[in-house]
């Protein structure tokens, strides 16, 4: 969780401000970070969760057991932010449905709320629909 935090200050937001965090922990126990970053055109703009998972991705890593993530204005942990619909099914692709989503609430003193893939992305679309 405190990559998470530290990885919000990688974020390039200079439009909308807010700087999204996240770590992802492999199955292996190797961290992968990630942070969002902003496009002037907008659309090509990619959210952290899905950096992490691309690094991870692109560097051979398949089984993953958590995600952690912060955000908040200006790389400052402001409550809760929820990954995105598309960042889930990221997650749908590359997880099982017991993976751990870490919310992070707070910096200090550290709270978080420890979700499921299955609790934010209920019947979901998955790999095993294309089998
Ligand atoms: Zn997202």
């Amino acid at each position: 969780m405190r990559e998470a935090v530290h990885a919000m200050k990688s974020a390039y937001a200079p439009y909308s401000g807010y700087c999204v965090g996240a770590a992802l922990e492999c199955a292996d126990g190797t961290v992968y970070t990630g942070c969002n970053i902003e496009n002037a055109s907008y659309t090509p703009t990619v959210c952290g969760e899905r950096v992490a998972f691309f690094k991870a991705v692109s560097e051979g890593k398949r089984d993953f057991v958590r995600i952690a993530i912060a955000g908040g204005k200006g790389a400052v942990v402001e409550g809760i932010f929820p990954p995105c619909g598309v960042c889930r099914q990221v997650m749908s692709e590359f997880c099982r449905s017991d993976f751990e989503v870490l919310l992070i609430k707070n910096e200090e003193p550290l709270e978080y709320e420890d979700h499921t893939l299955a609790e934010l992305l209920p019947y979901r679309f998955s790999p095993d629909h294309l089998r």
